[in-house]
């Protein structure tokens, strides 16, 4: 039942060693867009930061704050907002970041090349750091469905975070796709490099409507009619599905506390993503919370506690 999931290298919740700025376009603004990712203490979890209004505004990567799931996720408190947050969270989950705030100057995250691939590279130079406080996860009592028409999503009890993606789209380049992938036991550049996609066909009525302005061949996926219409192809045979299963775990990482379990998604999108997350917080006859020490043995723990050394994490260190 235990698998060495990157979440179980350490029992203890990490953030990044040190600050690191990333610079890149607004997919909708088309403006050119930064974050500073910054270490945080533990338990703040992932926390925006708008500090291009007068006041700055923090905003939780939490369920409560999504505003909106049309295109991308968005986060808003108040009159602040904060879109396109998913790649950026799943990039801290495949990572096994729990804590960081994310300073952002404006109301977008970069969509960087439509992929969490740079947001992994920037996390990844930035480091790790072992906050020597026991990471909690919430792990499923029973089983969670939500459906809209013949989409579905579920979630049922397991140790680890494993999604079971399955898209059917009517378009001769994507067709029926499924993929497993399990946090932390899947390598994460099964999924971290793989593109956002749209039609051409819609491109000129989003355009219309100012939205996806800075959308390019550098920052997505583009069909036509009949084929990918991007000079350099595909990165992986099967992109559009591993892109459905990196937006499920973006998605996922809006959950107060990690989630981990076995789901299944059968053409299922960002709003049905978040209302699976909603269904399981709604009441804690479905969920109990655990440390990781209590979901595994305690041969696999020293195993992970020696591995997690050779990552240079710094355990047993003082608390950040
Ligand atoms: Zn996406």
């Amino acid at each position: 039942m235990n698998k060495s999931t990157l979440e179980s290298k350490s029992p203890h919740q990490v953030t990044i060693r040190r600050e690191i700025r990333v610079e890149g376009v607004g997919l909708h603004s088309g403006k050119s867009a930064s974050l500073t990712l910054k270490p945080a203490l533990p338990n703040t979890g992932i926390l925006f930061v708008r500090k291009d209004l007068a006041q700055p505004v923090a905003i939780p990567a939490s369920f409560e704050f999504v505003t909106q799931t049309v295109l991308a996720t968005t986060l808003g408190r108040g009159e602040a907002q904060i879109s396109t947050v998913e790649h950026l969270l799943c990039a801290f989950r495949l990572m096994g970041v729990d804590n960081a705030l994310v300073e952002v100057d404006g109301p977008e995250v970069p969509i960087m090349d439509g992929s969490a691939g740079p947001f992994c590279d920037a996390i990844q130079a930035a480091g790790f750091f072992d906050q020597s406080v026991p990471k909690k996860v919430a792990v499923l009592k029973k089983r969670i469905e939500v459906r809209k028409g013949d989409k579905i999503a579920l979630i049922e009890p397991s140790d680890s975070l494993s999604i079971h993606a399955c898209i059917e789209w009517n378009h001769p380049s994507i067709r029926k796709q499924e993929l497993t992938f399990t946090v932390g036991l899947s390598d994460h550049r099964e999924i971290s490099r793989a593109r956002t996609f749209g039609f051409l066909k819609d491109v000129s009525a989003l355009q219309a409507k100012g939205l996806i302005q800075g959308g390019s061949y550098d920052n997505a996926i583009v069909l036509d009619e009949s084929r990918v219409v991007n000079p350099g192809g595909l990165r992986y045979a099967d992109e559009f599905v591993r892109h459905k299963v990196l937006d499920a775990i973006g998605d996922f990482a809006l959950a107060p506390i990690p989630i981990v379990g076995n789901v299944t998604l059968h053409k299922a999108g960002h709003e049905l993503h978040a209302e699976l997350v909603h269904s399981i917080f709604s009441s804690t006859d479905n969920y109990e919370v655990k440390t990781l020490d209590e979901i595994r043995d305690p041969v696999d723990a020293s195993l992970a506690a020696v591995s997690a050394l050779f990552r240079g994490f710094r355990p047993l260190q003082g608390s950040f």
